[in-house]
C-alpha cells in the first residue's frame, strides 16, 4: 500500500486510483503535435507506480525515451461523485508535487496503434510524489510557479495558470465518470519542457507554496 501525507495536518491516506490528464496546457499539446483537446484526456496510472521524494525511478527496459512531467497533484480527501464544479474543492485535502514519468517510444508506438498507453505510464516507480499541503493553506491553485530542473538545468519553468480544465472543473468531470475516493490522486496535466532523462540523472521538481521533491533514474 502507497501511503499520501499532509504533514502539516498530521493526515496519512492509502493511496487509491491516480487519475491523470492528458494535454491540459496547450504548449505542451503543441510540442507533442496534439491538438488541443475540448474535453478533459484521462488516463490512470496504479497506486504501485507510486515512489516518495529521494527515491529512484527505475526506467523499464522495454524503453528507451523516457520523459519526465511535473505537475500538480491533488489529493481527494473524502468520496466524491458526481459533484458540481462549485462545491468540488470542498473534496480536495491537499495538493502536492508530482512527476508523470512517461515512456515517450512507447507511448507513440501505443497510441499509433489505438492501443492502451498503460505499459508507458504506469510501470513501477512511473509516479514521485511528494507530500501534501492543506488545500487550504493554497490560496489560488491557479495561481502557482511549476519548475523541473535535470541535473540542476531547467527543463520546465510554467505556471498552473496555464492549465486548459481547472481544478474544480476537472474534480467534478471526474467524479461524473469514476468515484473519486479518499486518498485517490488527481495528477492535473504539465507545462511545455518535457524532455528525456536517462540513467544517472537527477530530477528536482517543486511547486511554489507546494513543496519539492528530489528523485534520482537508473
Ligand atoms: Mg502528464
Amino acid at each position: 500500500m502507497k501511503t499520501a501525507r499532509i504533514p502539516a495536518t498530521g493526515q496519512e491516506f492509502t493511496i487509491g486510483k491516480i487519475v491523470c490528464l492528458g494535454r491540459n496546457y496547450a504548449e505542451h499539446a503543441r510540442e507533442l503535435g496534439n491538438e488541443t483537446p475540448t474535453a478533459p484526456i484521462l488516463f490512470m496510472k496504479p497506486a504501485t507506480a507510486v515512489i516518495d521524494d529521494g527515491a529512484a525511478v527505475r526506467i523499464p527496459s522495454y524503453s528507451d525515451n523516457c520523459h519526465h512531467e511535473v505537475e500538480l497533484a491533488v489529493l481527494i480527501g473524502r468520496d466524491a461523485r458526481c459533484v458540481s464544479p462549485e462545491e468540488a474543492l470542498e473534496y480536495v485535502a491537499g495538493y502536492g508535487v508530482a512527476i508523470d514519468m512517461t515512456l515517450r517510444d512507447v507511448q507513440d508506438q501505443m497510441k499509433a496503434k489505438g492501443l492502451p498507453w498503460e505499459i508507458a505510464k504506469g510501470f513501477d516507480t512511473s509516479c514521485p510524489l511528494s507530500d501534501f499541503v492543506p488545500a487550504a493553506s493554497v490560496t489560488d491553485p491557479h495561481n502557482l510557479s511549476l519548475r523541473l530542473l535535470v541535473n540542476g538545468e531547467v527543463r520546465q519553468d510554467a505556471t498552473t495558470a496555464g492549465m486548459i480544465h481547472r481544478v474544480p472543473q476537472t474534480v467534478a468531470h471526474i467524479s461524473g465518470i469514476f468515484t473519486l475516493e479518499a486518498g485517490d490522486v488527481i495528477l492535473t496535466g504539465t507545462p511545455s519542457g518535457v524532455s528525456r532523462v536517462k540513467a544517472g540523472d537527477v530530477m528536482e521538481a517543486s511547486i511554489t507554496d507546494v513543496g519539492r521533491l528530489k528523485v534520482f533514474v537508473q
